[in-house]
């Protein structure tokens, strides 16, 4: 049964929040969780954190686990739901795993995806074809809040894709820095992938299908 007592699939009360701000995340976690856990709808009982009213978290981690798991948790403490959260971003070879957990604000103001791109072609300018190797990191976080008889507990899952550094943004897909990589194997960028191609093959895609299970399991019984 759901929080609120209705059938699993047949009520519009949220039972599980996406702790994220972030339009391109929620778009990709929705349609990597439709169909996936018995009995959720995704369209009425998935909300992100601010239709769940949960307030912003300050990402005071230093690694990608460590800011999921403060997402996570803040959002499952503030709503007394099961969230789930993702910490994510790029990876450059070159730069020693840099922009890493500072992805999001790599040009100094928080999610402007544009400027960030743009300050990471310049700094990678004079690095040739050969060492333009880089990745998406995500670390997906599961926090489940204490209920009657359950302590409540915490999972975290990784995923990763591997590729090289563009020197041209390509393809208006995604969000982020998808337009400048391109997946090993690939002639594409990840923005000129469709959804599910991305999907199938993303860090996020890999995080959150290695956290599927734990999911399932901790909305089995609310
Ligand atoms: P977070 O909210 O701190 O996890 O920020 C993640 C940042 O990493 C995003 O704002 C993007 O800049 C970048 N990022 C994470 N995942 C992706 C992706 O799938 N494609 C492109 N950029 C991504």
């Amino acid at each position: 049964m759901s929080a609120a007592g209705a059938a699993p699939g047949q009520g519009t009360t949220p039972r599980l929040v996406l702790a994220t701000h972030n339009k391109g995340k929620l778009r990709e976690l929705r349609e990597l969780l439709r169909g996936q856990v018995p009995g959720l709808d995704v369209d009425t009982q998935v909300v992100d954190a601010a239709a769940a009213g949960a307030p912003d978290v300050v990402e005071t981690g230093v690694t990608f686990a460590e800011n999921s798991l403060l997402k996570a948790r803040a959002v499952a403490e503030a709503t007394g739901l099961v969230a789930i959260a993702d910490d994510s971003g790029l990876a450059v070879d070159v730069m020693g795993g840099a922009p890493g957990i500072f992805s999001a604000r790599w040009a100094g103001s928080h999610g402007d995806d544009i400027a960030n791109l743009r300050l990471l072609l310049n700094q990678l300018s004079d690095v040739p074809d050969a060492h333009r190797g880089a990745a998406f990191v995500c670390a997906a976080a599961l926090a489940v809040p204490a209920a009657d008889g359950d302590s409540g507990h915490e999972v975290v899952e990784y995923g990763q894709l591997e590729g090289v550094l563009l020197r041209e943004p390509r393809g208006d897909g995604g969000f982020g820095y998808d337009p400048v990589l391109q997946p090993a194997g690939e002639t594409r960028s990840c923005a000129e992938l469709s959804a599910d191609e991305k999907n199938a093959i993303s860090h996020r895609g890999k995080a959150f299908r290695a956290l599927l299970p734990a999911i399932v399991k901790a909305l089995q019984d609310r």
